[in-house]
């Protein structure tokens, strides 16, 4: 039996092992371990790799949305507009700063937000628009912007899973409205060794505004006018990071030809009627391949006994999670979502994913649909 991971950073690691040791060397030498050069450095890569004039290193890509909706100012009566279908950071950024979420529906084609819903839902206590681009893939930026525009509000991204996805005008994620932020968590295009993530602007005072945020608000320091938080990147992430980001663009191309491979592969499964397949998108960077199909559970537990590693992103969305309740959703609401979480199975799609594998993923698929 052949087995397929979810993921296989080790293969990663493998390739990497001498440069990531000495990077990890110079840092544990020079005995500076909080923010310093090593950061600095990987701000200046990052906001040039992305097009953007500022980047602001932050402990995850939570604390980055984080402190984001603190710079701009969101707190209690504000609401923030954002989709319902996303990891849960998205929403809980918002309930932590006293801020309600309202949430919309997806598109179904592409597992983002809903964007003629969300014009909808602006109200006078509207304060932000917060799209994700779901599984790397850029949600549709224009009609964000333009209600955003009408409004005055602000648009912050959740790019956590997007470093370096293409809208289709080939604006950069995170780089598309105020203030983006990025996760380095491990299983990222991006994955440090730990938390880690950044936020990035092309406004030279919320620049400012996040890196004193991230120092607790203290400036100069124990002088404090705002209330911030510890929301530093590591050196040591740092380190590892400026080692793998020049990689970064070749692991996405690997990414996308895998993506391509699938399709090809289901095509000639005849599975193409059984199996939905994401919606393509050039400047998709496939953090996740993820396929809509009927059985899903049934079909998991299948793959998983033949060696094939699969996740659920995500089996249940914002707007009925407990924590929520009190906003008032009901199950119905938003039916694209909900039908999502009932169907979305993530395959494997990592770099170093070989041909082989993939055929034993689609064969077993096949499989399963024919007994
Ligand atoms: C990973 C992720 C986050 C949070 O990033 P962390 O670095 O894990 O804190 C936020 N939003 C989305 C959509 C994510 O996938």
């Amino acid at each position: 039996m052949m087995t397929v991971p979810l993921l296989d950073l080790k293969a990663q690691y493998a390739a990497l092992r001498p440069q990531i040791r000495a990077a990890i060397d110079r840092v544990c030498e020079s005995q500076h371990f909080i923010l310093g050069p090593e950061v600095a450095a990987l701000e200046e890569e990052v906001a040039a790799f992305c097009g953007a004039r500022f980047a602001v290193g932050m402990s995850s890509g939570t604390d980055a949305l984080l402190a984001a909706l603190m710079a701009i100012g969101v707190g209690p009566g504000d609401e923030v507009i954002t989709t319902c279908y996303s990891f849960f950071a998205t929403a809980g950024v918002i309930a932590r700063v006293g801020a309600r979420p309202v949430f919309v529906d997806i598109d179904p084609q592409t597992f983002n937000l809903d964007a003629e819903a969300v014009r909808v839902r602006a109200t006078p206590r509207t304060k932000a628009i917060l799209p994700v681009h779901l599984f790397g893939r850029c949600a549709e930026m224009d009609p964000l912007l333009a209600v955003a525009q009408e409004h005055g509000l602000y648009v912050i991204e959740d790019a956590a899973q997007a470093i370096g996805a293409r809208d289709e005008h080939g604006r950069q994620a995170g780089t598309i409205g105020h203030i983006g932020c990025f996760s380095f968590f491990p299983s990222k295009n991006l994955g440090a060794f730990g938390d880690g993530g950044m936020a990035v602007t092309n406004d030279a005072a919320l620049a400012e505004t996040l890196r004193v945020l991230r120092v607790h608000g203290g400036k100069p320091k124990y002088y404090h006018h705002v209330v911030g938080g510890n929301f530093r990147l590591d050196a040591l992430q740092a380190a590892v990071l400026r080692v793998k980001l020049p990689y970064l663009p070749a692991w996405t191309a690997a990414r996308r030809q895998n993506a391509q491979r699938y399709r090809a592969l289901f095509a000639e499964a005849g599975l193409l009627q059984t199996v939905l397949l994401p919606a393509e998108s050039p400047g998709h960077i496939y953090n996740q391949f993820v396929v809509r199909l009927p059985e899903r559970d049934r079909l998991q537990v299948f793959l998983r006994d033949r060696g094939i590693e699969t996740e659920v992103y995500y089996p249940r969305p914002l707007h009925l999670q407990e924590c929520f309740r009190e906003l008032g959703y009901r199950p119905g609401d938003f039916p694209q979502a909900e039908a999502a979480a009932r169907e979305a199975l993530a395959l494997p799609v990592y770099p170093e994913l070989t041909e082989a594998q993939q055929r034993y993923v689609v064969r077993q698929i096949r499989d399963f649909y024919q007994q």
